[in-house]
């Protein structure tokens, strides 16, 4: 498991950062990213975009 947890990651509008959220839970219909979570990879997204960041650990892609 990545430790991003003492970390907010955050990418830029403009002249503005916006922080990334970590997404939990995948939506039902997305099968592939549920098992990348199960898999202890984890999702961010962008609270004001549709930009996502996945965080993979190494040797599991
Ligand atoms: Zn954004």
């Amino acid at each position: 498991m990545l430790n991003l947890d003492q970390a907010a990651l955050l990418h830029r509008h403009g002249d503005d950062w916006r922080e990334l959220r970590e997404v939990r839970h995948a939506s039902s219909e997305d099968d592939d990213l549920e098992r990348r979570l199960q898999r202890g990879e984890r999702l961010f997204r962008c609270t004001e975009c549709e930009l996502e960041i996945l965080a993979v650990p190494p040797g599991s892609r």
